[in-house]
């Protein structure tokens, strides 16, 4: 036999493969010859069996097979071909609404058909729409296996995928990228033998683990996938740390003094990540750490003692914040507590003032400020740090990648502490985040009664009023927010702007405000300063409250249109009240008549449970882990055939399996990687 085909090998240039061809593959992002092995199959057909059309059932996939009796090009009410096709038990129609003239003619009457779709009870009997056809001789035999669909583009057939595919699995190198031991350990099997069973299932395979995804074939491929997920992410998390950082030692005077004017005590989970946190900042290598901790489980502290950290051993640190309303209550809260212990703190956002920003760049630039708190402005060009040594991203599932990057190459690869507030289920923070050390809050500070959540239909707003007045007459606050609309945020102004009117016109004997995104900040600023500070009764907001924002004597928050939230959303803006000793409550309003299934089945969770990590468990089954925070733009290698909570077991071992590939210097680590990963570089370098 020739020598296999490396599996790198482009397909441009290679025999059989077009231009046209090329590039309908490169639409599916398969460039080489991998890239067309590793193009799995979506679903199976079972094209091994010719039904009886008097046996058929409705909703089902079947092939028939008879000759077509009648066929017509309708024109009304909608242009279409018609025909119908009889087998000795009855006849079923087959209807196209595209169609070329070449499909007119290979469907004339007489002909001998095999068709293979869905059927549906139509309005004259059986019907197929648009289903796959092809003339055949009456004896033609079945297919003698299930036959693979797969995720395909316009313009590129089944069929032609098919070849392609076979054609790679008879050509290519399929040779094992790991030692087979490491396979028989975890009663995988080979390689080449799992891609052919997949592509191509022998006639006795089983339809049903098969598109289930867990037939061993399919675990052995889940597997090779995680691994290549967790190699890629450990090397990058390897090579950040054999990058130098500067070392702290431990704050003597400056964390005590903070501790020490606090109202309260730190929770034992506060405590125990404040440790984690001081250790990485021991090291001569960057830290690289995500704090996760629900809404409210104190996360801020803990940041001002790891600033305090680095700004005692002379270095200074930097807070960024998503929006302009976190960054302003965050600049005010480390002043409030670091200004007492002498520490300078300055604010960066995009819409300051010239002068005032000026005067804050030349005090960042000098060293004079030791923290410096802002919104993405801190990565513009203009800002230079004296010398920054630690750098913290609150909320920073937020923010793109890009912009976190940008922040670390503004320092001398100062250290790094992302925080959120999405609690993210362990097999995601096992995957996902395998870069990254992880340290959780997993407890709220005491004192703080559970929120109570209740769903009121659109229909009862009167009674919704009533209770807010109530709330803010005993001189409690509460917020009431509108939705963001994606479609248009000239839209969610106007909401917004009439639902502001419509209260403050219910409301003439209370202070009510308005905050949203598009206001100046100073406007932005003065609002939220009246509403802590008690002036304001009422708030009504966009979304742009959602992260961050700590006013304790808020506890009551209605939220219009609840049903055209995401669960992480709904969890954190329910997250504004409860903050006070006060009981507070989440009034949810929805439209009724327009609940979609999704919709109701989010508002259930979010009305059930007030655990965050139930919460976020819940949305990421819904969502998937793509639109789950962003990580589809997150340059992370996405998973295709893995599934994070079907293969949990596989994603274990492929941890335990890297760390040992790693250890060793053996060049499967790197051949896995191309194998997997090689067709996406551009995203590797994360
Ligand atoms: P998040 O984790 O959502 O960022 P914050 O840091 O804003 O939470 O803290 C929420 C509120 O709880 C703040 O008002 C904060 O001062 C308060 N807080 C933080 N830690 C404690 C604690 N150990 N005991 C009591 N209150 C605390
Ligand atoms: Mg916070």
């Amino acid at each position: 036999m020739a020598q296999p085909i490396p599996g790198n090998t482009r397909l441009d240039g290679l025999k059989g493969f077009t231009k046209a061809l090329v590039a309908r593959l490169q639409k599916l992002g398969i460039f080489n010859v991998q890239g067309l092995l590793l193009h799995m199959p979506l679903r199976y057909v079972d094209e091994t069996r010719i039904s009886a059309i008097r046996d058929l059932r409705s909703g089902e996939q079947a092939q028939v097979q008879g000759e077509i009796v009648h066929a017509e090009v309708q024109y009304r009410p909608r242009k279409a071909l018609i025909c119908r096709l009889r087998d000795e038990s009855g006849q079923i129609s087959l209807r196209f609404l595209h169609f070329y003239p070449s499909q007119v003619a290979s469907l004339k009457v007489g002909t001998h058909v095999r068709v293979f779709g869905e059927v549906r009870g139509g309005f004259f009997g059986w019907e197929m729409v648009h289903p796959q056809y092809r003339a055949v001789a009456e004896d033609e035999p079945v297919q003698e296996a299930l036959t693979p669909v797969y995720p395909t583009t316009s313009g590129l057939t089944q069929a032609s995928l098919r070849k392609g595919i076979s054609w790679a699995l008879a050509h290519a190198d399929l040779a094992e990228t790991l030692p087979e031991e490491i396979y028989h350990r975890l009663n995988l099997p080979g390689f080449a033998a799992s891609l052919h069973s997949l592509h191509h299932p022998p006639p006795n395979a089983d339809l049903y683990s098969l598109q289930e995804r867990n037939s061993l074939a399919w675990r052995r491929l889940a597997f090779d996938e995680l691994l290549a997920q967790q190699l890629s992410m450990r090397q990058h998390y390897a090579r950040r740390r054999q990058q130098g950082a500067p070392a702290f030692k431990p704050s003597r005077q400056l964390i005590t003094g903070l501790l020490r004017s606090l109202p309260f005590a730190l929770t034992s989970a506060q405590q125990k990540v404040a440790m984690e946190i001081c250790r990485d900042l021991e090291q001569a290598h960057p830290m690289q750490r995500l704090l996760q901790g629900d809404v409210g489980s104190g996360k801020t502290i803990v940041a001002a003692m790891a600033a305090l950290q680095a700004i005692e051993n002379g270095w200074q640190s930097a807070i960024m914040a998503p929006t302009e309303i976190l960054a302003e209550q965050h600049y005010r809260k480390m002043q409030s507590w670091l200004e007492p212990l002498g520490i300078r703190v300055a604010w960066l956002a995009g819409s300051q003032g010239r002068k005032e920003r000026r005067v804050m760049l030349d005090s960042i630039a000098s060293g004079e400020s030791q923290l410096v708190i802002g919104t993405h402005a801190l990565f513009q060009d203009q800002v230079q740090f004296f010398r920054l040594g630690l750098a913290i991203v609150d909320e920073q599932h937020r923010f793109g990648v890009q912009q976190r990057l940008s922040l670390r190459q503004k320092g001398v690869q100062p250290h790094q502490l992302m925080m959120s507030a999405t609690p993210i289920p362990r097999t995601l923070s096992m995957s996902y985040f395998a870069d990254l050390d992880v340290s959780v809050i997993d407890e709220l500070p005491p004192g703080r009664t559970p929120v109570v959540t209740r769903l009121v239909s659109d229909a009862r707003r009167d009674e919704v009023l009533e209770r807010v007045r109530e709330a803010c007459m005993q001189g409690r606050q509460a917020y009431w927010v509108c939705p963001l609309i994606e479609e248009s945020e000239a839209l969610q102004l106007q909401t917004v702007m009439e639902t502001y009117g419509i209260l403050q016109t219910s409301f003439p004997d209370l202070r009510v405000d308005l905050v949203h995104g598009r206001m100046k900040a100073a406007e932005k600023q003065a609002v939220m300063a009246a509403f802590s500070g008690g002036e304001t009764q009422l708030l009504v907001a966009t979304t742009v409250i959602e992260v961050g924002v700590d006013v304790p004597n808020a506890s009551l928050m209605v939220i219009e249109h609840a049903e055209r939230m995401g669960l992480s959303q709904l969890h954190q803006l329910r997250g504004r009240v409860g903050r006070g000793a006060e009981k507070s409550s989440c009034i949810l309003l929805y439209q009724d008549g327009k609940l979609s299934e999704t919709a109701r089945a989010r508002l259930k969770i979010i009305y059930e449970s007030s655990d965050g990590f139930a919460i976020a468990k819940a949305d990421l089954a819904l969502r998937g882990p793509g639109e789950f925070m962003g990580i589809r733009q997150s340059g992370v290698p996405m998973l295709r055939i893995a599934d994070l909570e079907r293969d949990a077991d596989l994603l274990e071992a492929a941890m335990a399996i890297a760390e040992q590939l790693l250890q060793q210097p053996s060049q499967a680590a790197a051949v896995h990687l191309q194998r997997w990963l090689g067709h996406a570089e551009e995203l590797v370098k994360v």
